[in-house]
């Protein structure tokens, strides 16, 4: 079994903002050599999230509107006592901050409609993704 692990950079132009990152971590999984196993996504920040899901343009503003709607920016916030940025840590739980993605045959499972995003959620910030591919 073998390791392979690097650290992708991430920068993000808006505040909140889903970034395809499907081709970055596909490399890494070319440059492992790893035939059969699982590749970890993970966000080293608290006001991020990993996730997969379709890329297609309206699906992304509702994903954004849905976002808003459950945890919206200028909401009653104790964090925002110390901090200004409440609502992005909350969605980073909600849609969590790491992602485990199969390995067949040298090449990320991925769905047909499935691609990999970042979520930065309180940026605009230079961010990073740790990428763990393991296997054989
Ligand atoms: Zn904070």
């Amino acid at each position: 079994m073998s390791v392979y692990s690097k650290e992708l950079s991430v920068p993000s132009r808006k505040r909140v903002e889903l970034l395809s990152m499907t081709s970055q971590v596909g490399s890494v999984v070319s440059e492992s050599k790893i035939k059969t196993g699982i590749c970890l996504l993970f966000s080293p920040h608290t006001t991020t999230a990993i996730f997969t899901n379709e890329n297609e343009s309206n699906l992304l503003a509702d994903i954004e509107e849905a976002l808003e709607k459950l945890i919206p920016v200028g909401g009653s916030y104790r964090h925002n006592r110390i901090d200004s940025n409440s609502d992005a840590h909350l969605r980073g739980i909600l849609v969590s901050n790491s992602l485990t993605v199969p390995i067949e045959g040298g090449s990320l499972a991925l769905g047909t409609w499935q691609t990999i995003f970042f979520a930065d959620f309180d940026g605009p910030r230079h961010r990073r993704v740790k990428v763990t591919v393991v296997g054989e």
